[in-house]
């Protein structure tokens, strides 16, 4: 086990995943990457005078999510990268999982869904499209 790769949302969540995908990283002497996907905001061509609206939006987004990424890493893995991609966030993480030829990806059991389900729907979708083994860290409320 070489690469694991870390799914990092902006919930308040996102400690306890990065916290369980060190403790592997640790046990396995692995290399960790951290992920977080930005879902652009959709726009539809006949709203050309709005246009760049969502593209100074997905900007926002995207320096909001590498401050929240940086701030995360601060106290418990300064080093370790980490990127933003823009796009669908199963896909994404999905393409940076073969790119990289990962050999596992972290993943939280819930994030902005809530605990209602009994896995949420990104750890759901991972684990049917995976090219490799995924760890779902169990969070906690
Ligand atoms: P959810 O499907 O929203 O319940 O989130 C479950 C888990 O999927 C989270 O704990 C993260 O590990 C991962 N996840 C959700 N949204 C994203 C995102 N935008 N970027 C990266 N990982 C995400």
């Amino acid at each position: 086990m070489k690469n694991i790769l870390v799914a990092i949302d902006t919930s308040d969540e996102a400690k306890q995943v990065l916290k369980a995908a060190i403790e592997l990283g640790r046990c396995f002497d692995a290399n960790l990457s951290l992920i977080h996907v930005v879902e652009p905001v959709v726009t539809e061509s006949s709203y050309d005078l709005i246009n760049s609206v969502p593209v100074e939006m997905d900007g926002f987004l995207i320096k909001h999510s590498e401050d929240f990424l940086d701030n995360l890493k601060k106290d418990l893995a300064p080093d370790t990268s980490s990127c933003v991609e823009v796009g669908s966030v199963k896909a994404e993480i999905l393409r940076r999982a073969r790119e990289d030829s990962v050999d596992l990806i972290v993943v939280g059991s819930h994030g902005r869904h809530g605990l209602a389900l009994l896995l949420g729907s990104t750890a759901n979708a991972l684990l049917h499209g995976a090219p490799c083994d995924v760890y779902v860290v169990r969070v906690k409320d």
